[in-house]
């Protein structure tokens, strides 16, 4: 797994339940997890490195991605959990908000946090040393679905995370990956870019290898969600989802969401 730039530490994809990743930070002999829905498979593979747990971050109160805290905080009661204000997070030591800087001195990183509501309100991102813990809002060519807030709000969390440099690595939560590149396929049917990555994915997950992280630069080349203005997203919109040709980017966003959740390539 790659080695985190100016770091020694190393990024692991830990695959839980059906389809998630619980992103795992490791400099010798200290871990830092992101998003445990599980903790079995996380003590197995800290086990396997002969790594100690000394942080979790949190990214959503969603059950696949907390689910693993408390089996992790008894193997490991040192480790301090960091996540947003929201009562339906399971306890944590340290609440984080906009503009929050998370030290990680045992994995060498400092991690900021972005507040990207939209799969839920609470949501928020860790971002730092070319590195981006989206959770559920981005995702490799598509993005979460808008379980509680806006479009115009998740419009906005998208437009954040899209314009962080090009390098970033991104690490979400799910390997939704094909099927997200079916929906954009389906989009943005003249894009190259579409048809190169699910070549490149179905080889990776033919191997069975995650298809993450991503990255920005190629997130911007396919993922019609970081696409909405572009001419032929907006055409296929219209003609599809019969949107007008005056709809401003909420708008076209909101048409793409709604198509995507009925979506079944
Ligand atoms: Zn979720
Ligand atoms: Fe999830």
């Amino acid at each position: 797994m790659p080695l985190i730039a100016g770091t020694p530490t190393r990024l692991h994809a830990v695959p839980i339940l059906e389809d998630n990743y619980v992103w795992l930070l490791v400099d010798g002999g200290r871990a830092v997890a992101v998003d445990p829905g599980r903790a079995e498979p996380v003590l197995a593979r800290l086990d396997g490195l002969g790594a100690t747990l000394s942080a979790i971050l949190v990214t959503h109160h969603h059950g696949d991605h907390v689910g693993g805290i408390d089996g992790l905080r008894r193997a490991f009661p040192a480790a301090r959990v960091y996540g947003p204000a929201d009562p339906r997070l399971p306890a944590i030591d340290r609440i984080v908000a906009e503009g929050d800087a998370v030290g990680l001195p045992e994995v060498g990183l400092t991690l900021a946090v972005l507040e990207v509501p939209g799969h839920t309100l609470s949501h928020v991102a860790y971002v730092g040393n070319g590195l981006l813990f989206c959770g559920d809002t981005l995702f490799s060519a598509g993005c979460g679905r808008l379980f509680e807030g806006t479009p115009a709000q998740m419009l906005q969390s998208l437009d954040r995370l899209g314009a962080l440099p090009d390098a970033t690595l991104v690490c979400c939560g799910h390997e939704y990956t094909l099927a997200n590149l079916a929906f954009a396929a389906a989009a943005e049917p003249g894009n190259r870019d579409v048809m190169r990555r699910i070549e490149a994915v179905s080889a990776l997950r033919a191997s069975g290898q995650p298809s993450l992280p991503s990255t920005l630069a190629a997130e911007r080349l396919f993922n019609p969600f970081l696409r909405t203005d572009q001419a032929q997203v907006r055409a296929t919109l219209q003609s599809v989802r019969g949107l007008s040709a005056e709809a401003g980017r909420a708008e076209a966003f909101a048409a793409l969401r709604e198509w995507k959740d009925g979506f079944r390539g």
